[in-house]
This record gives structure tokens, C-alpha cells and sequence, in this order.
């Protein structure tokens, strides 16, 4: 059982909370609009205003704990208009003391080299389908000694079952190692339920999850995979650490990212999968790369050593690396 009186596990509560509300505002007021990074990906104004809102939660909880996250400062300095606007959404959230100060509040997570123990976020996962109005997930870790100790999603989109629900009032899901995941109401109405994955066992009869972006995986190598499977469920798509959470609460039974053809060598950053896995592990579920091998988040920020990401219920997994590791 989750102790919910157990300050890390408080301060996750409370922030999910604070958070996913907070994004959910903006989500519907600035519909769709993006500041494009160097790397040609979106990100709003909702991105940066969860990374500022996190590091002042965090100071007020623990002073000397670090972070690492997703978003840099220098984006927001160049863009006055939405700077304007993350200010504006702080407003009254943030201390006097900390709103001039916010391009400072949001660089304190922009180390680039990730400590033994530290907090990582990802303030919104899923930034393209926060965009198109559906899902998208807060995700938080916390790593001691190079381990996830700790893994958080805010999903304002799934139900209590973790199934998505566009109306809302979403779930959030925290895991701590050994002690399972557990999904609390983003609405009113108070719950704590342990969430499990699935026992499918038949993979022909499985549930695939699948990006809903195609550039993050490889279809040709999905489609060969249903095929080779005669896999007959089509995959229920959705962006973001949601897919950990819906996978984690069993609503599908597996998902992977094999690499993508225009981009072999992507790696996925910590903030990527650290939350989401540790949510699905803690389901009973389990975790790896396309090899099999387990994830290793010693080696900075990105899983540099682990090739694309293989999820499941556990049951499905052996031969799901079967077919992978012959694919990369
Ligand atoms: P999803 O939310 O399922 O669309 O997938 C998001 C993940 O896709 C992120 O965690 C990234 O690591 C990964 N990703 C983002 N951009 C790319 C890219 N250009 N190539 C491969 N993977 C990417
Ligand atoms: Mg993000």
C-alpha cells in the first residue's frame, strides 16, 4: 500500500494535482499554440510553465534536492509574448520573489549532466497531442542511486480505469519501487486503487498501444510484427506516457518504439521513460529495450546503451524481444 503520508509521495500528490489542472487550463485557452525548438519540435507556453511551477514546489519541499527536465530558459527569453503569458498563468502560484525571476526557476532543471539521485520531468509529455487537444502526460521520476525509485504521470485524459476519457477528469498514477502503482481521481471524487496490467497471455488476441505520431516508430516493423503475431486488434493510439499508464491499468497489453527509419540512432531521454516505466513495472509489467536488455539510466540523459523501448504485461514480453531483437 502506497503510504500517501510519506513526504515524496505528498509532494508528488500534490503536484500532479496542481499541475495537470494548470495544463489542462491552458490546453484549452492557447489552443494549438507553439514556439518551435532548434530540433524542429513544438513546445508551449503549458511546457514551461509546469517546469517553473515544479522547481518552486520542489524548493519549498526539499531545499537541497535537484532535477533535471526537459525544457531550456533561452526559448522562452527569445519570446516575449509567451514569456508574458507563462507569467501570467503563475500568477498568484509562484511567490513574489520568484516571478521575475522565472527564466532562472526554469534553468535550475538544465543540467545536462543527470546525478546519482536527483527528480526528472518531463513538464508535458505528449507535446504534439497537447497541442491537438488530446493526450498528453506530466511524468515525473525519482532516481536513487541511478534506480527509479519513484515514478509519477499526470494523465488528464484517462479515466479511473486508465482508458482514455476526452472528458476528463483524468488520473494520476504513482509507483514507488516495491510498492506498487497506484491511481488517485484528477476530479473530486477521492480514491486510491491499485492498478494492474492485464493477464492477457494469447498475443493474436492482444491489445497493441501505439504512437499516434509515425515518425517515433517504424510502421513497416509494427505491421510486421501484427502480421507475423496475426495480431488482431488494430493498436489503440495515443501520444505520450499516457500509453504507460493505459498499458499499466491494463487497457492494452503492449507497446514498442522500434527505431525509426529516418532516424536510427534516436535514443530516448530519461524524462521519456523513467515515470511511465517505473508506473509500468510497479503494475506488474515489465520493461526493456528491443533487445530484452534492461534499461540503464546511469549513462546521462539519454538511454544512450538501449536501443528503442519494449513494454508489456509481462506475459507477452519473451516473445515480443524474440521478434524485436532480429529488427533493430
Ligand atoms: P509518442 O508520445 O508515443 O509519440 O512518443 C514520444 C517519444 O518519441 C518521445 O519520448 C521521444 O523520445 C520520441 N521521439 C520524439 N521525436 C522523435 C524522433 N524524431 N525520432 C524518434 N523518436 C522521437
Ligand atoms: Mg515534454
Amino acid at each position: 500500500m502506497l503510504n500517501i503520508h510519506d513526504p515524496q509521495i505528498a509532494f508528488l500528490t500534490a503536484f500532479l494535482q496542481e499541475a495537470s489542472e494548470l495544463a489542462v487550463k491552458i490546453q484549452k485557452e492557447q489552443a494549438g499554440q507553439k514556439i518551435t525548438k532548434s530540433d524542429r519540435s513544438p513546445v508551449t507556453v503549458a511546457d514551461f510553465s509546469i517546469q517553473a511551477l515544479f522547481a518552486e514546489r520542489l524548493k519549498q519541499a526539499f531545499p537541497s534536492d535537484v532535477f533535471i527536465a526537459e525544457e531550456r530558459a533561452r526559448i522562452l527569453e527569445a519570446d516575449p509574448a509567451s514569456l508574458e503569458k507563462v507569467q501570467r498563468y503563475l500568477r498568484g502560484k509562484l511567490s513574489n520573489d520568484a516571478l521575475p525571476n522565472l527564466l532562472e526557476l526554469i534553468d535550475q532543471g538544465a543540467g545536462e549532466n543527470v546525478p546519482e539521485t536527483c527528480w526528472v520531468l518531463d513538464p508535458i509529455d505528449g507535446t504534439k497531442g497537447f497541442l491537438r487537444g488530446e493526450q498528453f502526460a506530466i511524468a515525473v521520476a525519482y532516481l536513487q542511486k541511478g534506480k527509479v525509485e519513484l515514478g509519477a504521470l499526470g494523465c488528464p485524459w484517462l479515466d479511473a480505469e486508465c482508458a482514455p476519457n476526452p472528458r476528463g477528469p483524468g488520473i494520476k498514477v504513482i509507483a514507488k519501487k516495491g510498492e506498487g502503482a497506484w491511481g488517485s481521481s484528477l476530479g473530486g471524487q477521492p480514491f486510491l486503487k491499485k492498478i494492474q496490467v492485464s493477464e492477457r497471455q494469447n498475443i493474436s488476441n492482444s491489445i497493441p498501444l501505439g504512437s499516434v505520431e509515425p515518425s517515433h516508430s517504424n510502421d513497416a516493423k509494427l505491421e510486421e510484427l501484427f502480421q507475423h503475431f496475426k495480431i488482431k486488434s488494430p493498436a489503440k493510439k495515443m501520444d505520450s506516457q499516457a500509453k504507460y499508464a493505459a498499458l499499466a491499468g491494463g487497457y492494452g497489453d503492449f507497446f514498442m518504439y522500434f527505431l525509426p527509419r529516418s532516424n536510427p540512432e534516436h535514443r530516448m531521454k530519461i524524462w521519456d521513460v523513467a515515470p511511465g516505466a517505473c508506473v509500468v513495472e510497479e503494475a506488474g509489467g515489465k520493461m526493456s529495450d528491443l533487445n530484452g536488455e534492461i534499461l540503464d539510466y546511469s549513462q546521462g540523459l539519454t538511454l544512450r546503451r538501449n536501443p528503442g523501448i519494449l513494454a508489456s504485461n509481462g506475459f507477452l514480453h519473451d516473445e515480443l524481444v524474440q521478434f524485436c531483437k532480429t529488427r533493430i
